[in-house]
């Protein structure tokens, strides 16, 4: 009797540890598939401009005669895709940095409102192109320990997408409030939106709704990547909703006490 109740506790342990084995094992096999993907996307990323420049640069050499202008064109071209290229990079290197967890952040006492108002200034010139109304509605003075630099970067990067994915005319609203012990960021858009299916890969790395257009408006796919990272790694956390050809609203939520407890 006794021995058949140490043999099904025996049973029972064995199916637990064997199921604690397959998790495990599944897990693996999942890192290890989006390491590959990973870098068959890196891969695939950096291969694309440099092939750009290669079609640019064979065909100005195949030309026996090429009139300035068609120079200039081609070389313009040439160094968009060196600046692409370099932007790629540069982000990949801030996601290994942070992959690596070497990324340290560097908190300073801040107001927000004054941070969102120094990096919005620089963006107001690409919103005016498109003659979109930034509004940043400023409710209430908030300060917080935050790394300036890194915050700044993930703001941008919410800001530019919403200059990059708004037709002509169209109009952000940036808002600053605090509720419950957490710092909000609204940033809303009335631009092309997300699809509902795409909302959950828009973090991904590389991952782009429509690469056509993303590639046209220098896109890398890998700047909502790195946001979320420097907001989780501030205790953060990032939200998103989104109706198609209505707009986008970000939410970044940033506790108010970050910074203090190491
Ligand atoms: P990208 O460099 O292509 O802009 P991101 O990582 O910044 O890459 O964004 C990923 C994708 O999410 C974009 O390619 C775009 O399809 C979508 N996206 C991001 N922000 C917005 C927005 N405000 N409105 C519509 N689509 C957006």
């Amino acid at each position: 009797n006794l021995e058949q109740k140490v043999e099904i506790i025996g049973n029972d342990e064995l199916t637990n540890l064997a199921g604690a084995f397959n998790m495990m094992s599944t897990k693996l096999s999942q890192v290890d598939k989006q390491r590959k993907e990973f870098v068959a996307n890196v891969s695939h990323e950096l291969r694309t401009p440099l092939s750009a420049m290669k079609l640019l640069s064979e065909s100005l050499l195949h030309q026996e005669k090429v009139d300035p202008k068609t120079y200039r064109e081609f070389f313009s071209d040439i160094a968009s895709e060196v600046d692409r290229l370099d932007r790629i990079i540069e982000s990949l290197l801030a996601l290994v940095d942070i992959d690596k967890g070497k990324l340290e952040l560097d908190y300073q006492v801040t107001y927000v409102n004054y941070l969102l108002e120094k990096l919005i200034r620089p963006l107001k010139p690409l919103a005016d192109k498109k003659q979109i109304d930034i509004d940043f509605v400023n409710l209430e003075k908030v300060q917080i320990q935050l790394d300036r630099i890194k915050i700044q970067q993930a703001l941008t990067n919410i800001i530019n997408n919403a200059i990059k994915y708004t037709p002509e005319g169209g109009k952000i609203k940036i808002s600053l409030y605090t509720e419950h012990d957490e710092v909000i960021i609204k940033i809303q858009d009335n631009g092309i939106g997300i699809p509902e299916e795409s909302l959950p890969y828009i973090f991904e790395r590389f991952y782009r709704v429509d690469k056509a257009r993303a590639r046209k408006t220098g896109g890398t796919g890998l700047g909502l990547a790195i946001t979320k990272q420097i907001i989780e790694l501030h205790q953060g956390k990032i939200e998103v909703i989104s109706q198609l050809n209505k707009g986008t609203t970000f939410y970044i939520y940033l506790p108010q006490n970050i910074g203090l407890n190491g």
